[in-house]
């Protein structure tokens, strides 16, 4: 359909004249837009990965947490009650939605085994008891009780313990507390707790 330059301005004019006379309230329509957003997902408050500034986050899911029901993230948000970032995110947080979301997000734990080539899925139990049997054997075979001059130093150098930068303070102090009770000195943090 052609319409030339003075029917369009016509139009524009008569539907400019419509809504500031208050003929089309679009009021109603707005406040669904702004409801169906987040509307019946349920709020986890969590903590954004990329880096050790630890912003605060909101994520927004749809999905009761019935049993086999799958939630599907559909918004998340800075946290406007977080101390750190009081509700914004940079443009590398905001994108947050895109990491949860993306097809090869690890989700379980895996292994690979002596001489494999594969990695294998294994349960959380598993990971849990195999991290701690290799914990208690390498301490068992590097644990050293005293040093060349015969001074006791009871450390383990066999194991090195890194945290990740969205680790709280609290589950820092812990895994220093553990840390220090294996012996282990060789350990930091993102945070350089
Ligand atoms: S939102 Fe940005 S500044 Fe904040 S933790 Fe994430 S990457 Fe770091």
């Amino acid at each position: 359909m052609h319409v030339d330059r003075r029917t369009f301005l016509k139009g524009t004019a008569a539907v400019g004249g419509a809504l500031g006379l208050g003929v089309f309230d679009l009021s109603k329509a707005r406040a669904e837009m702004r409801e169906l957003k987040i509307a019946r997902t349920t709020e986890t408050r969590s903590t954004c990965p990329y880096c050790s500034v630890s912003c605060g986050v909101i994520i927004h899911t749809l999905g009761d947490k019935s049993k086999n029901v799958k939630g599907s993230v559909v918004h998340v948000e800075g946290d406007p009650d977080h101390p750190i970032n009081r509700g914004t995110l940079c443009p590398k947080g905001i994108t947050l939605k895109d990491n949860i979301q993306h097809p090869g997000r690890l989700t379980t734990p895996k292994v690979r085994r002596p001489g494999s080539d594969k990695w294998e899925e294994i349960s959380w139990e598993a990971a849990y008891a195999g991290i701690a049997r290799h914990i208690k054997d390498t301490r068992d075979k590097t644990f050293v009780a005293t040093n060349a001059k015969g001074e006791r130093v009871n450390r383990t150098p066999g194991i090195v313990m890194i945290g990740g930068c969205t680790d709280t303070n609290e589950f820092n102090f812990l895994q220093w507390k553990v840390s220090a009770g294996l012996g282990v000195t060789y350990r930091d943090t993102q945070a350089r707790v």
